[in-house]
């Protein structure tokens, strides 16, 4: 049995700066056997992922961006997927630095939505059609204590509006221990994701100055005890602007493997937030290890060409020009259409308990057309963890590349669903073309399956996946 480890000892700074420091190399025929290597889909080791961090001409640029579009292309095809993140308290602990929702911050005001609340934010993130919600949430709960989060989670499985509701709800909330995480999985959660913030401990420690939070071991420990809990989706990442970002991509790469030693599977996702401004932040005002445009796209090109089979995701925290580059290097998930307060789909009022600014203020409708009209096939599906292909059993299929089988056409039956139910006339008339685009680059055979699947949505039939 996988006994839970007490100490974060996998993760080692001094293989990390060791790595860091043999980095940089000016040998372009050595960076290009490390692309060509990522190119047979097997991913990086830590010293590969380094001397990558190290890439500055532009030609070897262009060929890491080609690279990370080629891979993506490869496993993940056209296809984008689309949630609306769902924030049902601001209560807070803790007191991290970069944070609205930190326990000092007493100018912002608090709030827990009810039952009533949280199921009029689900009823309006339902009628624009969204299947997919990220449950988030500060690190201190009202009367029922965690169980607030358990009741909230039924709340938002029990809504049905016309023909949607929410099909698969993913949660991104403090560490728990064992037993909790049995009943968050119990609740049928998909994934459960937390980010580690900063892996330098030091800079953890600077920042976290507050609650439960400073233990930085029970936090880069938690997917350890989630996974032994029987949550096999589980989502990592970092914070970047906190500390230097090739030091947390390394780190993060010694997660992944520690996951994959220890459970037989990396994490589902990893997820690459940069530091927004944040009401009441000064260092989210001015983050101490900014990162450019350029490096933000490297680093998503980087972790692309490591961890190949792993979901990428992108918030509305980033704006849209950054979404489109970041795209075609390798992110397979978006938020759309997000608010970041407590009741913000409700009442734009209460934009002023929100956690951090957004990027992109688009709706979903705009973002789903965008999304098309740059040659993405925008994707509802919540197929595989209803029919049981999560962790090791989803990776399975994920590595031979037969996951595609599955995940194009259910992209294009929950996109028509979309459309059919929800779509503006402008997004529909878009719609419609990608999908007959994509069924026209389709040989006989692999047509015939989403044919089929699209003749049941148009004829009436819903949340038809395989
Ligand atoms: N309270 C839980 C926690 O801290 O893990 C979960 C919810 S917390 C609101 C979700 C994430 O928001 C944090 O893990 C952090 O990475 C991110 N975040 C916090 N402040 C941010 C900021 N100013 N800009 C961008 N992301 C931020
Ligand atoms: Fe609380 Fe999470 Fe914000 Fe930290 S990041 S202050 S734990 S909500």
């Amino acid at each position: 049995m996988v006994m839970t480890p007490q100490t974060s000892a996998f993760i080692d700074e001094g293989a990390i700066d060791e790595a860091l420091g043999g980095a940089a190399t000016k040998d372009a025929g050595r960076l290009r056997e490390i692309l060509a290597k990522a190119r047979d889909l097997g991913g990086l080791e830590m010293g590969e992922v380094a001397a990558l961090t190290s890439i500055s001409d532009p030609d070897l640029l262009g060929e890491l961006f080609a690279t990370a579009r080629a891979i993506k292309e490869a496993i993940y095809g056209a296809r984008l997927v689309l949630f609306a993140p769902l924030y049902v308290s601001n209560l807070c602990n803790n007191d991290c630095l970069y944070c609205a929702f930190r326990a000092k911050n007493t100018a912002l005001t608090r709030r827990a939505l009810d039952t009533a609340e949280i199921r009029r934010e689900v009823e309006l993130l339902v009628d624009q059609g969204h299947k997919r919600i990220l449950l988030v949430a500060g690190e201190s709960y009202p009367r029922q204590g965690f169980g607030y989060v358990l009741d909230a989670i039924a709340t938002i499985y029990s809504v049905h509006r016309g023909n949607g509701e929410i099909r698969r709800v993913n949660v991104n909330v403090a560490p728990l221990g064992v037993s909790e995480f049995r009943a968050l999985k119990g609740t049928g959660i998909g994934t459960y994701q937390l980010f580690q913030e900063t892996y330098h401990r030091q800079t953890y420690k600077a920042v976290h100055v507050g609650g439960k939070k400073r233990d930085y071991d029970w936090r880069v420990t938690a997917m350890h005890r989630a996974m032994e809990a029987g949550i096999d989706d589980v989502g990592i990442g970092v914070l970047f602007g906190l500390f230097d970002w090739r030091f947390e991509i390394l780190a993060l790469m010694q997660h992944v493997r520690e996951l994959e030693r220890a459970y037989g599977v990396g994490p589902h996702t990893l997820s690459m937030p940069r530091l927004e401004p944040a009401f009441g932040s000064d260092i989210a005002e001015e983050p101490p290890f900014p990162v450019s445009d350029i490096d933000f796209r490297k680093l998503v090109a980087i972790l692309r060409l490591a961890v190949p089979y792993t979901g990428m995701i992108m918030s509305t925290r980033e704006t849209p020009n950054i979404r489109r580059e970041t795209f075609a290097l390798g992110i397979s998930q978006i938020s759309a259409g997000s608010r970041t307060s407590p009741g913000g789909y409700a009442d734009e009022e209460h934009l002023d308990e929100a956690q951090f600014q957004l990027g992109d203020h688009r709706s979903l409708d705009e973002v789903i057309r965008n999304v098309a009209e740059l040659g993405y096939t925008p994707s509802f599906c919540t197929g595989c963890y209803r029919l049981g292909r999560t962790g090791a059993d989803f990776m399975d299929l994920a590595k031979p590349g037969e996951i595609k089988q599955h995940c194009d056409p259910n992209a294009l039956s929950t996109f028509l669903e979309y459309l059919l139910d929800y779509g503006s006339p402008e997004t529909r008339a878009t719609g419609e073309r990608v999908i007959a685009e994509r069924l026209a680059g389709l040989d006989g055979v692999s047509r015939s399956r989403p044919e089929d699947m699209l003749r049941r949505v148009r004829a009436g039939e819903r949340d038809v996946f395989c």
